[in-house]
C-alpha cells in the first residue's frame, strides 16, 4: 500500500516535472541568460521562434529588452496589463515593455538618478510603437494634476504631429520616421509629468523632392489634400488630388491601405490645437507645406543654358504664400550669384542646375519648417513652474538602426555612423553597470574579452583625419573638389586602417570586387560598402548663396553637414552618458509585415547588427542569474524545512542554509553583499522544478 502510494506520487512528480519542462521546451526561456548554450546563435533564435509562435515577443538578456514586432494587435496593452506592472519587481513578472517603463521609473524616483531608454532596431522594427507605449504608460500610471494633465496631453499629441510631418509610407514601414528623435520627459518630485524636450537628428529631406517606387512623400502633404477644408485649399491654392504635384507622383503610390489620410488630417489638427499652436501658426505652416507643393510644379523651359520658368502661375503663389518678392525668387532660381574680379555677378542657370536648385529650395524649407516645427513644440512642453526647479528625467531615444542595402550613401554612412557610437556607448555602460555590481557586492570580477569599437568610431569622427574631416575638407576646397577628389584623399589619410578598404591593394594592384567609386568600412555589425558620389553636395546641404537670402520668415538658414551632426551625435552621448540607460532591441520578423511569420535568415542578421550575442556573452561572462535574498528567499524558502514557513536570522544566512539544503556545489553560486550570484541556469531550473513539484 505504502509502495504503491510512494509509486503515485512518484508519477505524479515526473509528470509534473515533464510538464514543467514541455513548458519551458515549448516557449522557451524568458531571460536568455538563462539558455543553457549561452554562445550559440542557434539556440538563440531557437528560443526567439519559440516565443514568437506562442505571442511572447518580450524575451531579455538580464535587463535589455529584446522585442519582435508581431504585425498585429495584441491584447497585452490594456490598462490591467499597466496595472500589472506598475510597481512590481522586474523579474517577478514576464518581460514586457511596461516592466521596462516601470524599472527606470521607480530607478528614477529611488535612486533620484536621470534615466533614458534606448530603442533600437531596424525599419519596422517596433522603436516608434514601442516609445509610444513607454509614453502611454506614464500617462495613464504616474500622479496626475489639472497641469499636469495638460502636459501629459501635449506630450501624447506630439506624436502625431511630429509623425505627420516626419514619418512617410517607405517600402518597408507604412509609417516609417524619416528622422532620429530623443524626447526627454520631465518629472516633478512626486513623480508627475510636467514637462518635456524634443531632439530630432537628421530627417531625410531628399524624400520632400523624390521617393522611390511605391514609396510616399512625407503624410502631412496627403493629410492636407485629401482632408483640408475646402476653402483652405482655396487659399493655399492647391487641387484635392495628389497626383497634380510632381513631388507626389514620384513613387507612383498616392494612396496606402493601411493610411487614412483624411481622418489622420483631423487627428492632426487637433493635436495642432492641444499642443498650443494658434490659427496664425497653422496657416503659416500650412503655407509653407502648400508652397513646397507649388515649388515642386515650377517647370523650367528656354534654352538649355539659360533657364527661364515657363508659367508665373507657381511664382504668384510662392510669393504669397511665403512672403517674398516674386521677381527676386524667380531670379534667385534661375541664376546664382558668383563673384568675379571682386563684383557680385548674377550667371544664368542650366536647365539641370535650375531644377536641383528649386529642389534644393524645397528640401531646405522643409527641413527647417520641421526644426521650426520642433522647437514650438518644445516650447509647449517647456516646464515652466519655477517653484519646482529640481525635476527628474526619463530620456526615450527612437533612432535608426543599422542600414546596409544594395547601394549606400552618405545617409547611410550618417546612421552607421551614429550606431557605431551607440554601441560604443552600450558597451561601455554594459560593462560599467556589471562591474560596479560585482564591486557593489564584493565579489571579484572577471574580467571580460569584447570587441571594443572605438577603433571605427575614431576613423570616422578624429578631428583632421578622419573621414567627416576629409570631408569637410574637400567641400572647403576651391577647384576641382569633387567625390572622385574625395575618395582619392581618404586612401592616402586612411588607406592602411585596418577597418577601411578601397578597389585599391597595397601592392598597387585592384580589387576587382569593389567598385572605383566606393569605400567600405568594417564595421562592428558587418561590412559595408559606401558609394561617394554626391557625398559632397550632401555635405555641403547644396544650396546655393543667393536662395539662401530670399529671406524667409522663420526660416533661419544654417549649414547642415556631417560635421553637424558629428556635433549634436556628441552631445546626445553626453546627454545619454549622464544617465542610467536601458535598452530595447526591437527585431523585424519578415519583410513582408505579416503577422506570424518568422524569416530566420532576416532574424539573424538583426540579432548580429544589434550585437545581442556580444551582449549575452558579456551578461553571462560571470554568473547567469543574480537575485536580492528577500526575493530568493521568499521564493524558495518552501523547499527547505528550516527556512519554512519564516527564516528569523539574517537573510544572507537564510539563503546560505536553503541553498546547502538543496545540495548547491560552492563552485556553482557565491554570496554578496545583498544578493545571491548563481553560475550556471541549470542550478535555478533544478530549483525551479524542486518548486513546481
Ligand atoms: P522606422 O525605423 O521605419 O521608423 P520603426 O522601428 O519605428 O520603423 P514602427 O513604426 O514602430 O517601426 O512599427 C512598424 C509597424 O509594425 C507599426 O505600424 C505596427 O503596424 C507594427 N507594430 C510594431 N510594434 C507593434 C506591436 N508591439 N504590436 C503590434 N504591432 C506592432
Ligand atoms: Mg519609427
Amino acid at each position: 500500500m505504502r509502495c504503491y502510494s510512494t509509486e503515485v506520487m512518484f508519477d505524479g512528480v515526473r509528470a509534473m516535472m515533464e510538464s514543467a519542462l514541455t513548458a519551458r521546451d515549448r516557449v522557451g526561456v524568458q531571460d536568455f541568460v538563462l539558455l543553457e548554450n549561452y554562445t550559440s546563435e542557434a539556440a538563440f533564435i531557437e528560443n526567439l521562434r519559440k516565443r514568437f509562435k506562442e505571442n511572447l515577443i518580450y524575451t531579455y538578456i538580464g535587463s535589455v529588452l529584446v522585442s519582435v514586432n508581431p504585425y498585429k494587435d495584441l491584447e497585452i496593452y490594456t490598462k490591467n496589463h499597466m496595472e500589472r506592472y506598475r510597481g512590481v519587481n522586474f523579474y517577478e513578472v514576464s518581460p514586457h515593455i511596461y516592466a521596462v517603463a516601470d524599472n527606470s521609473y521607480r530607478s528614477m524616483r529611488t535612486e533620484r538618478k536621470d534615466q533614458c531608454i534606448l530603442i533600437s532596431g531596424e525599419s519596422g522594427a517596433g522603436k516608434t510603437e514601442a516609445s509610444k507605449k513607454i509614453l502611454q504608460y506614464y500617462a495613464v500610471t504616474c500622479p496626475a494634476s489639472e497641469h499636469v494633465q495638460t502636459i501629459k496631453d501635449r506630450l501624447l499629441q506630439s506624436n502625431p504631429v511630429l509623425e505627420a510631418f516626419g514619418n512617410a509610407k517607405t517600402l518597408r514601414n507604412d509609417n516609417s520616421s524619416r528622422f532620429g528623435k530623443y524626447m526627454d520627459i520631465q518629472f516633478d518630485f512626486r513623480g508627475a509629468p510636467v514637462g518635456g524636450h524634443i531632439i530630432n537628428y537628421l530627417l531625410e529631406k531628399s524624400r520632400v523632392v523624390h521617393q522611390n517606387h511605391g514609396e510616399r512623400n512625407f503624410h502631412i502633404f496627403y493629410q492636407l489634400i485629401e482632408g483640408g477644408e475646402e476653402d483652405l485649399l482655396r487659399r493655399l491654392g492647391l487641387e484635392r488630388n495628389p497626383q497634380q504635384y510632381q513631388y507626389l507622383v514620384k513613387g507612383n503610390c498616392p494612396k496606402v491601405s493601411s493610411i487614412n489620410d483624411r481622418s489622420d488630417w483631423k487627428v492632426v489638427r487637433k493635436a495642432l490645437n492641444v499642443i498650443g499652436f494658434n490659427e496664425d501658426e497653422v496657416e503659416e505652416l500650412l503655407n509653407i507645406i502648400a508652397s513646397v507643393l507649388h515649388l515642386g510644379n515650377v517647370q523650367y523651359g528656354g534654352e538649355e543654358s539659360n533657364a527661364c520658368i515657363t508659367s508665373d502661375t507657381q511664382i504668384k503663389y510662392l510669393a504669397r504664400l511665403l512672403g517674398v518678392n516674386g521677381t527676386v525668387l524667380t531670379e534667385a532660381l534661375t541664376h546664382k550669384k558668383i563673384i568675379a574680379k571682386g563684383e557680385e555677378l548674377m550667371s544664368p542657370l542650366n536647365l539641370e542646375q535650375a531644377s536641383s536648385a528649386r529642389d534644393a529650395l524645397a528640401k531646405a524649407v522643409y527641413g527647417r519648417t520641421f526644426t521650426w516645427l520642433v522647437n514650438k513644440i518644445n516650447a509647449s512642453l517647456a516646464y515652466t513652474d519655477d517653484s519646482y526647479k529640481h525635476f527628474s528625467v526619463i530620456g526615450l531615444l527612437d533612432i535608426y538602426g543599422f542600414e546596409v542595402f544594395q547601394n549606400n550613401s552618405f545617409e547611410q554612412f550618417c546612421i552607421n555612423y551614429c550606431n557605431e557610437k551607440l554601441q560604443q556607448l552600450f558597451i561601455e555602460l554594459t560593462l560599467k553597470s556589471e562591474q560596479e555590481e560585482y564591486e557593489a557586492e564584493g565579489i571579484t570580477w572577471e574580467p571580460v574579452q569584447y570587441f571594443n569599437n572605438k577603433i571605427i568610431c575614431d576613423l570616422v569622427e578624429e578631428k583632421f583625419k578622419g573621414i567627416i574631416s576629409i570631408l569637410d575638407e574637400e567641400c572647403l576646397r576651391p577647384g576641382d573638389a569633387s567625390d572622385t577628389t574625395f575618395l582619392e584623399k581618404l586612401e592616402d589619410t586612411v588607406g592602411g586602417h585596418p577597418h577601411f578598404v578601397t578597389h585599391k591593394l597595397a601592392d598597387g594592384k585592384t580589387r576587382k570586387v569593389m567598385g572605383r567609386d566606393e569605400f567600405r568600412l568594417l564595421h562592428y555589425a558587418g561590412e559595408v560598402n559606401y558609394n561617394v558620389n554626391g557625398f559632397l553636395d550632401k555635405n555641403n546641404d547644396l544650396l546655393f548663396r543667393n536662395l539662401k537670402e530670399v529671406r524667409l520668415r522663420r526660416i533661419n538658414w544654417e549649414d547642415a553637414a556631417a560635421t553637424q551632426f558629428k556635433v549634436s551625435l556628441a552631445k546626445l552621448m553626453e546627454i545619454l552618458m549622464s544617465k542610467e540607460p536601458s535598452y530595447v532591441r526591437c527585431i523585424k520578423p519578415n519583410d513582408s509585415k505579416q503577422a506570424a511569420r518568422f524569416d530566420e535568415v532576416l532574424i539573424r542578421h538583426q540579432v548580429k547588427y544589434l550585437g545581442l550575442m556580444e551582449n549575452l556573452r558579456v551578461r553571462r561572462a560571470g554568473f547567469a542569474y543574480r537575485r536580492r535574498y528577500e526575493i530568493f528567499l521568499q521564493r524558495y524558502k518552501s523547499l527547505c524545512p528550516d527556512t519554512w514557513p519564516n527564516w528569523q536570522g539574517k537573510l544572507a544566512d537564510g539563503v546560505s542554509t536553503l541553498v546547502k539544503h538543496l545540495g548547491y556545489k560552492p563552485e556553482e553560486y557565491k554570496m554578496g553583499r545583498s544578493k545571491i550570484f548563481i553560475r550556471f541556469p541549470k542550478t535555478l531550473f533544478a530549483t525551479e522544478d524542486a518548486l513546481e513539484t
